[in-house]
């Protein structure tokens, strides 16, 4: 029934027009809701959680809005059951209809992510605890005067607690229950979340970062939506300052959401927030047991936890009173969601600001060219911290021309390079060399008939890794022992191990410097934010003189004692033909570099080169970020590429590569024209085979302003696509595989 009343307008959209038939959103891969019947004994409003029928299953669902009435009401199945849980919010509601239909995902997948606590909706676990209350029991024995005395001091505890308090069995503790010399007490089972305490003392800002901060708070006292780029290098304050907007966020009875693009970073960063706040936020990422996942999602919906730091997909929890979302080095690759609903969280984060009406504040010291685009149009703004917070000055960074001192034959070290690091290490000093390389070597290649060894699988050379004793295909995990013959022409050690891996690095550091201590630090020998935490902590306690580590060692840390860090191919990520080459081998290299000469010791970082007089290396050497940015930019905006143009990829792929090729013919038979869009391809997908599946891609490129959702939508609407081929849509690519 229509509600009648003055004031609906408040609350209009969440009463059901056509009580009786309701539109119910399922977790499921369909194109949009399906109708359900209410039955008379139930009321329910949008938003709400439900069970309704779908085929022979009992699925969860979300009341999505009025029924669509595209099926008779007499072929309606009823809803079963409405759960007695907190509504999905207005806001989150539409933030899932918006990511959709951006994204050109089904609804219902983008459903999945933000119910995806399985359990959480289910009343939380109690657990009894016991309180000593009454009389004491008619038979005394030595074990019950210890549990007595134990519980003397008026605290509740389980029945365990109590036997290990008192130094007995369960049991005792059990017949003294039973006697009725004990009240049973019902409480949560999941600890309760900390309570932020926002009247601590913060830093004492600098000017730069008062002023930074003062803009932060004055957005969020304004109410409203706003997006800011917190633009600092390095160690400039740039979580000291944003802190102080959490701070300010929670006294407006708000929660607050920070997002890092690794868990890798989240260790360092809990412990700065329980310095800042004295009490731990919320975690939320892949790495959490069923059980924290159920809590966190439960306290963000009840607002108990009022801070969560988390992965992209924190985005979609249920939050009620959402105030701020911080997204920390925003530029990370990390934010961009590759599979499934193909999402940036750095960009969800602005939609979810503006749609919630409140502030959203973009970090980094390399901010992306999207972000900057939009700064230079003036939608965001700009807060800069220019220096290194107290003594610690920026690095000097200069390139070491590998065609003028190149290493030893066989090695990889320059001579340039190793007499810094031996310098170091003699003063007592760290030195760090990076290579975004995993494993010991990229290629194992015989000698004798020139035969690379390939995965089966994947469109990929394997990787040798020595200390595993395997070769190991990166892209989808395939192992294999590392053959004595060659597996093509049968000569026995002919087989060569061909480039180098951070394995192969570490190798020869030990041999150049054998009386340093190393740490080789990769995913492959970091299991875990325990290991993590652990090789950092040596790091800080100067464990170790020599860190040799891929991008895992690049972000976020402080080592004080770290001066030298050299570069071991500063070309790597120029290689490839992505659009965002370029960019992302300043940002890569930038964070490096600016590990270096964080404290009092002023640091060096060596960039090892065949091309030193690239735009790169040259904005690296000088300093130059924005004259880089801007460049970039113009090129950008000649070529009508992203951010001034807009890009889909469509990846088509399946088991077989003739039917994937039918599929392309008429995929490409089947686009039209339309103004602003052109449609480049089919051409083999840079990975043209991966975990077995052949893979074809299409780019589409379009004007910023033309619809190029809908038009892929058409175009994909004119094709039948058999089963066995998927078709992959990813709006705005970050990657080009
Ligand atoms: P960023 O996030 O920009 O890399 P951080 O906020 O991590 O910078 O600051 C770098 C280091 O300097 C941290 O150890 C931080 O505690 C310290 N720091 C920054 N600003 C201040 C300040 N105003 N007072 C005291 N310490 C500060
Ligand atoms: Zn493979």
């Amino acid at each position: 029934m229509k509600s009648m009343s003055s004031d609906a307008g408040l609350f209009e959209d969440d009463v059901p027009r056509n009580a009786g038939v309701v539109s119910v959103l399922l977790p499921v891969g369909v194109p949009g809701p399906y109708d359900y019947t209410v039955p008379l004994t139930m009321e329910v409003a949008h938003g709400d959680f439900v069970t309704v029928p779908l085929g022979p299953r009992e699925v969860l669902g979300v009341v999505w809005g009025d029924a669509s009435g595209e099926v008779g009401h007499n072929r309606l199945k009823p809803i079963i059951e409405r759960l007695d849980v907190p509504p999905m919010t207005h806001v989150l509601r539409r933030f899932v209809d918006w990511i959709a239909s951006y994204t050109l995902s089904p609804p219902g997948a983008v459903l999945r992510l933000a119910i995806r606590a399985p359990g959480a909706l289910e009343p939380a676990a109690m657990r009894t605890v016991y309180r000593l209350d009454g009389d004491p029991p008619a038979r005394m024995t030595p074990g019950r005067e210890k549990v007595i005395a134990a519980a003397q001091d008026g605290f509740a505890r389980t029945t365990r607690e109590l036997a290990e308090a008192a130094g007995v069995s369960s049991s005792v503790v059990r017949g003294l229950i039973d006697a009725g010399t004990f009240e049973a007490i019902q409480l949560p089972a999941d600890d309760p979340f900390g309570e932020p305490d926002i009247t601590r003392e913060g830093a004492i800002l600098s000017e730069a970062q008062a002023f930074a901060a003062d803009q932060l708070k004055q957005r969020l006292t304004q109410g409203g939506f706003s997006a800011q780029l917190l633009d600092g290098v390095t160690g400039s304050g740039k979580t000291e300052v944003y802190f102080e907007a959490v701070a300010q966020t929670l006294e407006l009875g708000r929660q607050a959401l920070i997002l890092l693009p690794e868990i890798a970073l989240t260790a360092q960063f809990l412990d700065r927030f329980e310095e800042r706040f004295g009490c731990l936020p919320a975690e939320w990422h892949s790495d959490l047991s069923a059980r924290e996942r159920k809590r966190v999602w439960r306290g963000v919906a009840d607002g108990s936890a009022r801070v969560v730091v988390g992965a992209r997909s924190a985005l979609f929890l249920p939050f009620t009173h959402l105030g701020l979302i911080v997204v920390d080095e925003e530029h990370e690759g990390a934010f961009k969601q590759e599979e499934g609903v193909t999402y940036n969280a750095r960009d969800m984060s602005v939609v979810r600001g503006s749609l919630g009406g409140f502030p959203v504040v973009l970090a980094s010291a390399t901010p992306s060219l999207e972000t900057m685009a939009n700064v230079w149009a003036g939608k965001y703004d700009h807060l800069v911290l220019p220096e290194r917070h107290g003594p610690a000055v920026m690095p000097a960074v200069g390139a070491i021309d590998m065609r003028a001192t190149p290493p030893e034959r066989g090695e990889w070290l320059s001579p340039p390079l190793l007499r810094a690091m031996a310098e170091a290490l003699a003063k007592g000093e760290q030195s760090m060399l990076f290579l975004n390389r995993r494993g010991y070597a990229p290629l194992t290649l015989c000698r004798t008939c020139g035969h690379r060894i390939e995965c089966s699988q994947c469109d990929a050379w394997l990787v040798e890794h020595r200390f595993r004793k395997q070769l190991i295909c990166h892209h989808c995990g395939f192992t294999a022992p590392v053959p004595r013959a060659c597996p093509s022409c049968g000569e026995k050690d002919a087989l060569i191990a061909c480039g180098p891996g951070v394995e192969r690095i570490a190798e020869e550091v030990v041999q150049k410097f054998p009386q340093a201590r190393l740490a080789l630090l990769s995913s492959d020998n970091l299991r875990g934010p325990e290991a993590h935490k652990n090789a950092i902590r040596q790091i800080v306690d100067h464990e170790v003189d020599i860190i040799v580590g891929t991008q895992i060692v690049a972000k976020g840390h402080n080592f004080p004692l770290l001066t030298v860090v050299g570069v071991v191919d500063a070309d790597l990520g120029l290689e490839n033909g992505d659009l965002r080459a370029s960019e992302r081998t300043f940002q890569l290299l930038h964070q490096v570099a600016g590990r270096a000469g964080r404290a009092e010791r002023p640091g060096r970082v060596y960039l090892q080169t065949y091309i030193p007089e690239h735009p790169v290396m040259q904005a690296l050497i000088e300093g130059a970020r924005d004259p880089f940015l801007e460049r970039e930019a113009a090129m950008r905006e000649r070529t009508g590429y992203p951010p001034y143009g807009r890009l889909v990829a469509l990846v088509i792929s399946g088991p077989n590569p003739q039917q994937v090729q039918a599929v392309s013919r008429e995929l490409a038979r089947s686009h039209g024209p339309a103004e602003g869009i052109a449609v480049f391809g089919p051409a083999p997908a840079p990975l043209a085979l991966l975990r077995g599946r052949h893979r074809v891609r299409f780019l589409v490129k379009a004007a910023r302003t033309s619809p190029v959702q809908n038009y892929v939508a058409e175009w994909l609407g004119r094709v039948k696509i058999p089963n066995a081929v998927r078709v992959l849509v990813d709006v705005d690519p970050y990657s080009f595989l």
